[in-house]
């Protein structure tokens, strides 16, 4: 499934982010940088060990990364250039500001691939895995947020794609941008 959002398409794929040629790929890492199950030991043993030794500088040099926060390594063995490592927040009920911590992810996800060139970049839903986001929940920021990102004045992101594992998550985007 596509969207085009004024200069930019969206597109919807199910499958496995490594797998996606394109200029960056978002990894839903964690606030050790040191990896982790999910999409982030996915992305670790298909690039390879030099993103673990990029990330292992970046937390030596400050501390590792803020929940909201996003930090940049190169691809490794991977096809794209970049992998931009972002920390959702882990879902306690909805009250400990984790809308607001999801929506830096990709904010400032989108912001540092613009500051590398980047201008596709493919994401997975965030924080709805091991962190036990609410997938609907999860996915209306996503999406509300990309779009408030795409639909500004000048971005250079030409192509996004919204990268979802499980099927429900599919089904959950496909209801969403359907919107757009
Ligand atoms: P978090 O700790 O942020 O919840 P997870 O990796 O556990 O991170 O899950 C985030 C999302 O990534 C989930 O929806 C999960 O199904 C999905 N996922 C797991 N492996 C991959 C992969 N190889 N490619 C894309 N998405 C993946």
């Amino acid at each position: 499934m596509e969207v085009i959002l004024k200069d930019s398409i969206v597109r919807l794929i199910q499958g496995d982010i490594t797998k996606i040629e394109v200029d960056a790929i978002v990894n839903a890492a964690n606030t050790s940088l040191l990896g982790g199950g999910g999409v982030d030991g996915a992305i670790h043993k298909a690039g390879g060990k030099v993103i673990l030794e990029e990330c292992m500088k970046i937390r030596n040099q400050q501390g590792g990364c803020a929940v909201g926060g996003a930090v940049i390594t190169s691809g490794g063995n991977l096809k794209c250039r970049y992998v931009i490592h972002t920390v959702g927040p882990v879902w306690n009920g909805g009250n400990y500001d984790e809308e607001e911590k999801l929506r830096k992810c990709y904010k400032n996800s989108l912001l540092l691939a613009e500051s590398k060139g980047v201008t596709s970049i493919a994401i997975p839903n965030i924080s709805t895995g091991i962190y036990k986001y609410p997938k609907n929940l999860a996915c209306r920021i996503a999406i509300d947020e990309v779009a408030n990102y795409l639909l500004k004045d000048g971005t250079i992101i030409n192509e996004l794609v919204f990268v979802c594992f499980d099927e429900e998550n599919v089904e959950i985007y496909k209801n969403e941008l359907k919107k757009f």
